[in-house]
């Protein structure tokens, strides 16, 4: 199928949605025709990327949200709303939510890990197991399931032993998904971006984004854009023989 028409009549969630690389998705996902539920914690961000969406193929309606991924309660309001709203659970759900709270090992608070566990890993254990709950019950034929690690998850960063560890548990959270939701239909899959230009990587000081990308092999950043286009493949059924499987969208960094 042509990607410009790959997700028609397809209902999409997208938690971050109001930001890099969330935002993105919504909009690569508006553009081959998916319904898109742009979730996010900043109502006003998420309305913003809702703006920005185009809706001219074949019955699109998108809609923002506001969610706190963190919050069980607050996750099952979303997905009744979107049932109430459209009649169907989301069968493309795509978990781009995430914090850093930076700090060496030997400073950081256990308030700072705790908070970057319960966002990027318990988060995204909650929308996985709500959406997953509802596609069966409905006896939906099938799913998509993608989830936003981090190259980190698999190397390591200083500065960021509690943001590694949350993203090295998404992965495993991932396949384990693959494995148990799979006789459903539901495909699982993660994606590991590099490092790419977004509002999180703002905050990085320019000495050691510099750093970086002198050890990426194809010489730059990453744009958002960049990780929207894997996250359509995994949605799509071009991608229906994939599962359990993490993708590195890094520009080779840190291959070896
Ligand atoms: P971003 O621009 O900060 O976007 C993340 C979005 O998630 C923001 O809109 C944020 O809202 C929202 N959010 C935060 N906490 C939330 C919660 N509890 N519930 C719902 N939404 C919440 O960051 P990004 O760079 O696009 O990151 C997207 C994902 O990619 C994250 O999982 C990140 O860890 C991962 N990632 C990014 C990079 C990179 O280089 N940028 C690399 C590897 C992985 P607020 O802004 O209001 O907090």
């Amino acid at each position: 199928m042509a990607a410009a028409t790959r997700l028609i009549s397809r209902l999409t969630l997208v938690t971050g949605g109001g930001s890099g690389i969330g935002r993105a998705v919504c909009q690569r996902f508006a553009s081959e025709g998916a319904s898109v539920v742009v979730a996010d914690i900043s109502e006003e961000s998420a309305n913003e990327t809702l703006g920005s969406l185009p809706s001219d193929l074949r019955g699109q309606a998108h809609r923002a949200a506001v969610v706190d991924v963190s919050s069980k309660e607050s996750v099952k309001k979303l997905i009744t709303s979107i049932q109430t709203q459209y009649f169907q659970p989301p069968s493309v759900c795509v978990n781009a939510a995430g914090i850093t709270q930076d700090d060496f090992l030997l400073n950081m608070d256990e308030d700072h890990f705790d908070k970057v566990i319960q966002v990027n890993l318990k988060g995204s254990f909650l929308v996985i197991q709500a959406v997953a709950q509802a596609l069966v019950a409905c006896g939906a034929p099938k799913g998509s399931i993608v989830t936003v690690g981090s190259i980190v998850g698999k190397v390591g960063n200083i500065g960021q032993a509690n943001y590694a560890a949350s993203k090295a548990g998404v992965e495993g959270l991932t396949r384990t998904a693959a494995k148990e939701l799979s006789r459903f239909g539901i495909r699982c899959n993660c994606v590991l971006p590099g490092f790419i230009s977004t509002p999180m990587t703002d905050k990085v000081p320019e000495k050691v984004i510099s750093k970086m990308k002198s050890l990426v092999p194809l010489g730059r950043m990453g744009e958002p854009t960049e990780v929207a286009d894997v996250c359509a493949f995994l949605a799509s059924d071009d991608s229906r023989y994939i599962t359990g499987a993490s993708v590195e969208v890094t520009g080779g960094l840190f291959i070896g």
